[in-house]
C-alpha cells in the first residue's frame, strides 16, 4: 500500500495534465484568429452592451408624425419647386395634394397643404380603400394607419385622406377629376393658435402615444364658441374622462363637428344652428391640461378627419 502513493500521485498528475489539456486546448484554439463563434467572444460582446446603451441614449427616437399636414401660404415669386424644397416634399406630392394639375394657378394668399409623407387624396363616389391602395401601390393597412381609420370599410366619398404613396404611380386624371363638392364650408369656431394637431401624439396628461381626434385651439376660458357651419345640434355630452362638456353638431353631407372642454353649453339637442352662431363658452372641463377648445370634424358620427384640411 505504501508504494501505491507515488503511483497515485503520478496518476493524479496525469489526470491533472489531461484536464489542463482538455481546458487549455479549446481555449488556445478559440483564441486563434477566426474563432468568431466562440461563446467567450460572445460574452465579451455582451459586456460591450454598455456601448449599445450609450448609443441608445444619445440617439433618442424623435416623435415626428410622418403624416403631419404641412402648409404654406403662397407669396409673390413662389414656385412649386421652391415650395416643395422648403417643405421637404416632392413637387408631385404638392401638385396632387392641391389639385394643381387641373390647371389651377398659384395665387398669393392661398394656402396649400401637403402631408410630410405621401399626398392628399379626395375619395370619389363609389371608391373603396382597396381601389385607392391598388392605384398607388400601397396597402389598405398603410392607408388606414396613416389616417387613423378604425374601419377601412367605413370610408365615404368626399373625404380627404392621406395616401402614403407616390402620386405619380397612377394617372393624374383621378386626382384632376376629384372635385371638393359636397362638403360644407367650415369656419373657425374660435380664433386662436392650434397647440395640438390631429393625429398621433403624446397625450399631454396621460403621457401615452395615442390618437388625437381633433385639434386643440388655445383660447382663454369663457371664449365664445361659434358653429363652424350651419346644421342642427346632434348631441350634448359630458365626459369627465375625455373632452368634458361637449356639443356635437350635424351638418350637410354627413359631416359633424365636435366642440369639447366647454364651460357652458348654450344650445339644446335638435336646435337648428346657423353658421357662426354662438353655441357655447370654452373652458377646461374633462381631461384637459389647461383652457382650450378641442374641435373635431367628422365624416359620419364616428369617423374623425383632420379639421385643418377643411378650415380656411
Ligand atoms: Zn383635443
Amino acid at each position: 500500500m505504501t508504494n501505491q502513493k507515488p503511483i497515485r500521485k503520478d496518476r493524479v498528475a496525469l489526470v491533472v495534465v489531461a484536464l489542463l489539456a482538455a481546458i487549455l486546448i479549446p481555449v488556445l484554439l478559440s483564441s486563434s484568429p477566426g474563432a468568431d463563434e466562440d461563446p467567450g467572444n460572445g460574452l465579451v460582446v455582451s459586456d460591450g452592451g454598455g456601448i449599445a446603451g450609450v448609443s441608445a441614449t444619445t440617439d433618442p427616437t424623435p416623435e415626428v408624425n410622418p403624416y403631419e399636414i404641412l402648409s404654406h401660404t403662397i407669396t409673390e415669386g413662389d414656385t412649386l419647386e421652391s415650395i416643395a424644397r422648403a417643405l421637404g416634399v416632392g413637387v408631385a406630392n404638392l401638385v396632387a395634394s392641391n389639385d394643381l394639375d387641373s390647371g389651377q394657378s398659384l395665387t398669393p394668399g392661398d394656402t396649400i397643404r401637403v402631408p410630410r409623407t405621401g399626398f392628399l387624396y379626395r375619395i370619389s363616389s363609389g371608391e373603396t380603400l382597396s381601389d385607392i391602395a391598388a392605384s398607388y401601390e400601397v396597402t389598405v393597412a398603410e392607408i388606414a394607419s396613416a389616417n387613423n381609420i378604425p374601419d377601412p370599410g367605413q370610408i365615404l366619398a368626399g373625404t380627404l385622406i392621406i395616401v402614403p404613396g407616390d402620386p405619380q404611380v397612377a394617372p393624374s386624371t383621378t386626382v384632376a377629376n376629384a372635385t371638393p363638392s359636397g362638403s360644407p364650408s367650415f369656419s373657425w369656431p374660435v380664433t386662436g393658435e392650434v397647440v395640438s394637431e390631429f393625429g398621433y401624439r403624446t397625450h399631454p396628461i396621460l403621457g401615452t402615444w395615442e390618437r388625437h381626434n381633433g385639434i386643440d385651439i388655445d383660447v382663454p376660458e369663457g371664449t365664445i364658441v361659434t358653429a363652424a357651419a350651419s346644421g342642427t345640434v346632434f348631441n350634448i355630452d359630458n365626459d369627465p374622462d375625455g373632452i368634458g362638456l361637449a356639443v356635437y353638431l350635424a351638418h350637410t353631407d354627413n359631416f359633424y363637428t365636435v366642440y369639447g372642454h366647454l364651460s357652458q353649453i348654450q344650445v339644446q339637442p335638435g336646435d337648428p344652428i346657423s353658421a357662426g352662431q354662438q353655441i357655447a363658452l370654452s373652458g377646461n372641463t374633462g381631461l384637459s391640461n389647461g383652457p382650450h377648445l378641442h374641435f373635431e370634424i367628422r365624416k359620419t358620427p364616428e369617423f374623425p378627419i383632420d379639421p385643418l384640411l377643411y378650415l380656411p
